[in-house]
């Protein structure tokens, strides 16, 4: 009987170190588990080692050291062609010599397919991305979008079980790439391929995967489902790096495992969420998301409370960013809904600001 397949560790990453020059890491010692059908993000700023990963996963790289393994298989000796992974890449890499049919049909050709098979899979396929009249055109006669659905349907007509995505929407404008964002999720659902997306844009890591890793400089600062990124960051970087944050410097007073009490360099006492912070005594950063603070009023007055003064304001639509500046002259945003209740300040205004206890959190210093 052949072994059981452990599907929650379907692709594995195991210690995977990469230099390209036998000196400098590009990717430090990446280890990660990624399960059967699942759509992992692999999240970072330009040159943190995103593309690095897939392209050893993908067989066009090989691993300085460490593992990369496939069903508990490791593949490091198996050549790219027999490792049945598709690929998308940003700049959709499609034949322009050849119709959107014969593009389609070309990986099936490769892998020796029987004609008959080959023309029913290119007929699905296109009707998959809903291209179905668009068979005969050439590449350069369609829309960036369009290419894009056909480097999708490409990379998934031979019926990889694994399907690597490299900054795919990079090069279509706002509105078209939500569309897409749409569109893969939707494959990706009716398919249950196992995805490995990479991205630079935080949003759209969010909105698409299951779990997310986010990469600085080789290493994972943190791998989590998006909710658990957006309201526990492990760190200062990963704070910073999804969503946005205002950073208060601060001293630690004291620290258990749920809650930390500090003193903001204007003097104020507060209280957070214990994150990564350091022992009572060191300094440390409050990180308090725009959208949990709020102006105090009578109606509305949350634990922690700090003076500020008005700056200006942005008009964003449905809502609106103020700024203010603390004691300590640092400053500080706040985001909110634009509902009619937003209140009116004028620019010198001193008033205080107030947020939840659990909306906080006592972080690191960030080292980068
Ligand atoms: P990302 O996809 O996150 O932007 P990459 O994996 O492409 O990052 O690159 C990580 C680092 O490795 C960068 O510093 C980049 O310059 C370097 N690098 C990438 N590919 C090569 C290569 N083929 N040869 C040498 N250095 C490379
Ligand atoms: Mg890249």
């Amino acid at each position: 009987m052949p072994p059981a397949v452990d599907n929650s560790c379907y692709v594995q990453f195991k210690n995977v170190k990469k230099s390209y020059d036998q000196r400098t890491l590009v990717v430090v010692d990446f280890t990660l588990d990624i399960a059967k059908g699942e759509f992992v993000t692999l999240l970072g700023p330009s040159g943190s080692g995103k593309t690095t990963c897939l392209m050893m996963l993908a067989g066009f790289e090989d691993v300085s050291s460490g593992e990369i393994l496939v069903e508990g298989q490791p593949i490091t000796h198996i050549a790219p062609y027999h490792r049945n992974i598709g690929m998308v890449f940003q700049h959709y890499a499609l034949f322009p010599h050849m119709t959107v049919e014969e593009n389609l049909a070309y990986p099936l050709k490769v892998r020796k397919l029987p004609d008959t098979e080959v023309k029913r899979r290119v007929a699905d396929s296109l009707d998959l991305v809903e291209l179905s009249n668009f068979g005969k055109r050439y590449p350069g006669h369609l829309s960036g979008g369009q290419r894009q659905r056909v480097a999708l349907a490409r990379s998934l007509i031979f019926e990889p079980s694994i399907v690597l995505m490299d900054e795919p929407l990079g090069a279509l404008d706002k509105n078209l790439r939500e569309q897409m964002q749409f569109e893969i999720k939707r494959l990706h659902e009716q398919l249950g391929f196992t995805a490995i997306y990479v991205t630079h844009d935080q949003t759209e890591a969010l909105t698409m995967s299951d779990r997310i890793a986010v990469f600085d400089q080789g290493v994972v600062q943190q791998c989590a489902s998006p909710d658990q990124l957006y309201e526990r960051p492990s760190n200062a970087f990963v704070a910073d790096f999804i969503g946005e944050n205002n950073h208060l410097a601060g001293t630690v007073l004291q620290r258990n495992n749920d809650y930390t009490e500090l003193q903001l360099s204007d003097g104020s006492r507060v209280k957070a969420l214990t994150g990564d912070c350091p022992e009572a005594g060191a300094a440390c950063v409050l990180a308090v998301r725009p959208e949990n603070l709020f102006i105090a009023s009578d109606k509305v007055a949350l634990d922690n409370r700090i003076n500020a003064t008005f700056i200006t304001q942005l008009y964003v639509g449905d809502f609106i960013r103020y700024f203010f500046q603390l004691e300590d002259k640092s400053e500080i945003m706040i985001k909110q809904l634009n509902d009619h209740q937003a209140p009116k300040l004028s620019a010198g205004a001193v008033t205080s600001l107030t947020w939840s206890v659990n909306d906080g959190l006592a972080l690191n210093l960030s080292t980068t």
